[in-house]
C-alpha cells in the first residue's frame, strides 16, 4: 500500500481517483515538441521501418485472411465523422469543433486496435525467422511463406502471450495462421466466446484465476522454458509499440483526405482508451511525431483501474499499482482492466501526453447505447471510453485550464475530436445485444 494521504498532498485529484470519482489528471510534464524529444530514444524512423515490414507481409496477409484483399494487404480502419452522434452529446456537453471517429473497432483480422501492434510484432518475429533461415530475402514475394515446406518449419516454433482478451485474439489468430504453435495466456476477466474463438483457430488457451498481470507473468515463465518459444510481452514490448505508431502516418493521410486541418489554427484531439497502455502509447508517439504541437491526446481509464494514471502521476509507473491505491481494477471494459502499467511507456508519455481522463463503468454502456442509436455502429464497452474525453473536457474546470494555457480557447470552433475506437468487430451479436441493456 502507498501513503494515500500524502499523495493527495502532492496531488490534489488523487482525491478523487481514490474516491473512485471520474475526472481527469493534466500532465504537469507535457513539454512543447521542441523540447519533448530530449529523452526519448526512438525516432520516426522506427515508424517507417515497421511501415515498409508491414508492406512487405501484405501479400501474405491476403493469402490468409480474406478481409484484407480488398485493401491488398493493408490493414487499416476508416476515420468517419459521426454527425448523428454529435447532437446526443451535446445534451450533456458544450462539445466545440467536429467529431470524428477512428474505427480500429473495425480492423481487419482482429476487430480491435490489438490488429496493429499484435499482427506487427507476430510478422517481425516471423519475419526475423524466415530471414535467418534463409527462407526468404528481403526482396521476395512473401507470399512464399504460406507454401507446405515454410508452414512446416514455422510449426516447430511457438508464440505465447498474456492478454485480457484482445491481444490474445490478434496474437492467436494469425500465429496459427501462419503455421506457429500459439498458446494465449488468459486472466480470469477474459470474455468466454474470446476463448472459445481462439480454441477454434487453434491456439491453445490457459486460464488463470489472478488478473491480467498474473497472466502475462506466467506466459512469460512459461515461455522462457522453451527454446523454440517466443513471448511477446504486452508490459514491455517496443515491437507492439511501433506496430501500433505506425497508425500516425496513416492517419494523416486520412485527415488530408477528409480536409481536416490539423495546425496552429486548428487544433486536433485525440482521446484514446488505456489498458497497460502499449496500444494508446505507441500511437500517442506516432501522433506526436507527426502533428507536433497540433496533437492533443487524451488517454481514457475505468474509475476502478486507472493504472497509467496512477503510474505516471506518481513518476512510479510500473513500481506502483491500482491496488496500492486501494482500487480493485475490476471493470467491465475487459481491455482496460490493467492494474499495472507498462514498463516503458509512462516515460515515453511523460512529455508527451496531455492528460487521462477516468470513466465510470455505466457511462461506457449509455456511450455505446448513443452511438448504436445515432450511427448505427457497434463497438465494444472498452471503446465507448473515448467519448468521456470529448465530453469532459468542455466540462472539468482542470480541463479548461488547459484549453487556457495552451491558448486553444477562441480556436475550439475549428477543432477536430477524434474518438479512438479501439474494439468491436468480433465481438458476437448475442453478447453485443446483452451490452446494449446493461446499466439500463
Ligand atoms: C487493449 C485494448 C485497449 C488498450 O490497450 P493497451 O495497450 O492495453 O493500453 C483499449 N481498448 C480495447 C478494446 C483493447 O482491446
Amino acid at each position: 500500500m502507498q501513503n494515500i494521504q500524502k499523495w493527495i498532498e502532492k496531488i490534489p485529484v488523487m482525491e478523487d481517483i481514490v474516491d473512485l470519482k471520474p475526472t481527469v489528471w493534466i500532465n504537469p510534464n507535457k513539454k512543447t515538441d521542441k523540447e519533448a524529444w530530449e529523452n526519448i530514444d526512438f525516432t520516426e524512423n522506427d515508424i517507417y521501418e515497421a511501415d515498409q515490414r508491414l508492406r512487405r507481409f501484405a501479400p501474405l496477409l491476403t493469402e490468409y485472411f480474406e478481409d484484407t484483399e480488398e485493401s491488398n494487404g493493408i490493414i487499416e480502419s476508416p476515420l468517419r465523422k459521426i454527425e448523428k452522434m454529435e447532437p446526443l452529446l451535446k445534451e450533456t456537453s458544450d462539445i466545440k469543433g467536429n467529431l470524428f471517429l477512428k474505427m480500429d473497432s473495425h480492423l481487419a483480422i482482429a476487430g480491435s486496435i490489438k490488429a496493429r501492434g499484435g499482427i506487427y510484432e507476430v510478422l517481425y518475429h516471423a519475419e526475423k525467422l524466415a530471414l535467418e533461415n534463409s527462407l526468404i530475402t528481403l526482396k521476395d514475394d512473401y507470399s512464399e511463406l504460406a507454401n507446405e515446406k515454410n508452414r512446416e518449419f514455422f510449426s516447430k516454433y511457438t508464440i505465447q502471450v498474456g492478454s485480457t482478451g484482445n491481444l490474445g485474439l490478434s496474437i492467436g489468430i494469425t500465429s496459427a495462421a501462419l503455421g506457429f504453435n500459439v498458446v494465449v495466456h488468459m486472466s480470469s476477466d477474459a470474455k468466454q466466446w474470446k476463448k472459445d474463438l481462439l480454441r477454434s483457430k487453434g491456439a491453445t488457451v490457459v486460464e488463470y484465476d489472478g488478473d491480467f498481470t498474473k497472466a502475462v507473468e506466467q506466459g512469460r515463465i512459461q515461455s522462457a522454458k522453451d527454446p523454440n518459444s517466443y513471448f511477446v510481452d504486452d508490459e514491455n514490448s517496443v515491437t507492439l509499440f511501433m506496430g501500433y505508431a505506425v497508425a500516425a502516418l496513416r492517419i494523416k493521410k486520412q485527415m488530408e483526405d477528409l480536409n481536416i486541418k490539423a495546425d496552429k489554427d486548428h487544433p486536433v484531439f485525440f482521446y484514446i482508451p488505456c489498458g497497460v497502455g502499449g496500444s494508446p502509447g505507441g500511437v500517442t508517439f506516432g501522433l506526436k511525431k507527426v502533428f507536433g504541437d497540433n496533437a492533443h491526446v487524451f488517454f481514457v481509464e475505468p474509475t476502478h483501474a486507472p493504472s497509467m494514471l496512477i503510474g505516471m502521476a506518481t513518476g512510479l509507473n510500473d513500481k506502483v499499482s491500482v491496488q496500492d491505491f486501494g482500487i480493485d481494477g475490476k471493470t467491465e471494459a475487459d481491455g482496460l482492466a490493467v492494474g499495472t502499467p507498462s514498463r516503458f511507456v509512462g516515460t515515453i508519455m511523460d512529455t508527451l501526453l496531455s492528460g487521462i481522463f477516468t470513466i465510470e463503468d455505466k457511462e461506457l454502456f449509455n456511450y455505446m447505447r448513443k452511438l448504436n442509436k445515432s450511427e448505427g455502429i457497434q463497438i465494444e464497452p472498452s471503446a465507448c471510453a473515448a467519448f468521456e474525453g470529448v465530453v469532459k473536457l468542455f466540462e472539468y474546470e482542470s480541463a479548461k485550464n488547459y484549453l487556457d494555457k495552451y491558448d486553444l480557447m477562441d480556436k475550439l470552433d475549428n477543432s477536430t475530436h477524434i474518438a479512438w475506437a479501439t474494439g468491436g468487430n468480433l465481438v458476437p451479436k448475442e453478447v453485443m445485444n446483452t451490452y446494449l441493456e446493461t446499466y439500463l
